[in-house]
């Protein structure tokens, strides 16, 4: 299997993806949307009860990709789905406006 492959099939058929191991449960996919319930006193372009959906990584903010605006390649990035985190339904979480894209309606 191709290292490229969707890292959800290595969760089902490994177990673990590199250091990420699954040891309890995991609700599959990392994707997720959601309202917005309070905004920062520095965001323009969002607002108080706006459905949107949330780039699924945290990411160091830090290193030279980070500040050159390719987080996608930051070395310590984590995702939303994948162990130790799982299953975002129903809870809030608090997300950079960068991360945040309103729904198209
Ligand atoms: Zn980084």
């Amino acid at each position: 299997m191709s290292e490229y492959a969707d890292p959800y099939i290595h969760y089902y058929l490994h177990g673990r993806i590199s250091s990420f191991v699954v040891k309890k449960p995991l609700i599959l996919g990392h994707e997720c949307s959601g309202e917005i319930v309070e905004v920062g006193r520095d965001v323009s372009r969002l607002e108080v009860g706006q459905r949107v959906v949330i780039e699924p990584e945290f990411v160091c903010e830090k290193c030279p990709y980070c500040r050159s605006g390719r987080y996608n390649l930051c070395r310590n990035v984590k995702f939303y789905g994948t162990p130790p985190f799982n299953d975002l339904r129903g809870i809030c979480i608090t997300v950079s406006e960068q991360k945040v894209q309103p729904d198209s309606r």
